[in-house]
């Protein structure tokens, strides 16, 4: 086992991949930016040090400095929570060139998911559900107008290197093809570097529903079960539950078996999540692969009793998965509702100094947060403040618990997204738990239509 990890990253994460070393006896080392210098992450760790200016690039996403850190600190391992560079083949390799393990896959199993074409093209291989579309990156106006042409309107163009909820543009009507084409090819090369693009059907009212897996290196797989994440802002998750309703248990353990499969396929080892579209009949597409642990795990953990960080430490440190397939079993519902710091109808983002902070507990109710009286949001980085995890024994119970949970907690001193998060609680369609990756378009301060592609 390793005896210090570095974790690289900071808020709720960070705390958090703490919380399991310190449970394993493993020592940790802080990095931190200037703007984090009385983080609670920086407080908890054994040891840390300053990695740069509050700008991401210059601290968060600075891989000499972060390598520096573990070599000054003499860390054996590196965790990189979610986000940042949670998800760079190129932190992987230079680990392993620096003999520090990546607490994650392998470099060339995170470059192959990473990039979205060509993970559709080997999950296609292994026999993974798809939406129809392109083959690969499309290169040209006329190839993508003769593909959309083929799988029919609308149609979603995506960036290859697409994270985020960014880079997304949905095709209503062959007209509209062509700028959209080139706009997302612009916007891709500006976001992301990398300016390639696909074609995938657009389905209209899908759920997005996520496998969340766990793979050893002596080739053990299993799932963990799904999480509903249809709740999404601009393609980004706000609320998540697992199990999700629609889903039996007969297709749990269809899906399950095509992901464990799959990931066997691709020689997948840690922790990753497979999302799906699920269309109105119960079908599943395969969107993406994420290689790394999700901002929404908690959810899962709390079903299953599993401690997917711990589980990555051990998984990364050579150790065999410690339970098998047919011991994962499912108890209860959980919840999950992200709180950001922004206003709570417009989504403007809302930093500065929180003056009271209080979010209850009791039975059933797990806070993750970084967050507290009298520390400050810098605006430098996710809006999001605290996750507050709920569980029952069934979903009814879940919602009450949160909903308790939301209306007795106080933050002061910023906007945050708490009374949204009541308001959809309240909803009879969420109640029902009639819900679709659409749900959020009600709760917005526009809704043309129209504006949906500019905003995706
Ligand atoms: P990202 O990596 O940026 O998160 P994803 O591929 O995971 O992008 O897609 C994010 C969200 O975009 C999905 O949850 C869904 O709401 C929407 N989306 C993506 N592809 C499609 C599609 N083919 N049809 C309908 N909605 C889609």
């Amino acid at each position: 086992m390793f005896k210090k990890i570095l974790v690289a990253n900071r808020g709720e994460i960070a705390l958090r991949v703490i919380f399991a070393c310190r449970e394993l006896g493993i020592k940790t080392v802080a990095v931190y930016s200037e703007a984090d210098e009385n983080s609670l992450h920086v407080r908890f760790a054994d040891e840390d040090i300053c990695i740069g200016p509050a700008r991401s690039a210059d601290s968060y996403l600075n891989v000499p400095a972060i390598i520096s850190a573990a070599e000054i600190t003499g860390a054996d391992a590196i965790h990189p929570g979610y986000g940042f560079l949670s998800e760079s083949a190129y932190l992987a390799e230079v680990c392993e060139a620096c003999h520090i393990r990546f607490i994650g896959p392998d470099p060339n199993v995170i470059r192959l998911l990473g990039d979205k074409a060509k993970a559709r093209r080997a999950m296609k291989k292994a026999g993974v559900p798809m939406l129809p579309g392109s083959d690969g990156p499309v290169d040209s106006e006329e190839a993508a107008t003769k593909i959309a042409a083929s799988i029919g309107y609308p149609v979603i163009i995506k960036a290859v290197a697409g994270g985020g909820g960014r880079g997304m543009r949905i095709v209503k009507e062959p007209k509209e093809l062509g700028h959209a084409f080139r706009t997302a090819q612009r916007e891709a090369e500006a976001a992301f570097g990398v300016g390639d693009v696909y074609l995938e059907k657009y389905l209209e009212s899908p759920r997005h529903i996520e496998y969340q897996i766990l793979g050893d290196h002596h080739g053990n797989v299993v799932h963990l079960g799904e999480r509903e994440c249809s709740i999404q802002r601009r393609h980004q998750k706000l609320i998540e539950e697992s199990p999700s309703i629609a889903v039996s248990e007969k297709a749990r353990r269809k899906m399950g078996a095509v992901v464990v499969d799959a990931a066997r396929a691709v020689q997948y080892t840690n922790a990753g999540t497979f999302e799906f579209l699920m269309d109105a009949k119960g079908n599943f597409y395969f969107m993406e692969v994420n290689t790394r642990v999700q901002v929404e795990h908690p959810v899962t953990e709390w079903v299953t009793g599993i401690d997917i960080v711990k589980e990555q430490i051990r998984i990364a440190a050579g150790e065999r998965l410690s339970f098998k397939q047919s011991e994962v079993t499912f108890t209860g519902h959980s919840i999950e509702c992200r709180v950001n710091a922004e206003d709570p109808v417009t989504f403007v983002p809302s930093p500065g100094t929180i003056h009271a902070f209080s979010i209850p507990g009791g039975p059933g109710v797990r806070v993750d947060t970084a967050a507290h009286a009298e520390c400050t949001i810098p605006p430098n980085y996710d809006s999001m403040i605290a996750k507050i995890i709920v569980h029952g024994r069934d979903r009814q119970e879940a919602i009450a618990r949160m909903k308790r949970t939301l209306e007795m907690s106080v933050v002061e001193g910023i906007r945050t997204s708490i009374p949204l998060h009541l308001r959809i609680l309240n909803d009879p369609d969420f109640i029902a738990g009639r819900l679709s990756t659409h749900f959020m378009e009600r709760f917005m301060p526009v809704k043309k239509p129209s504006t949906l592609a500019e905003s995706a």
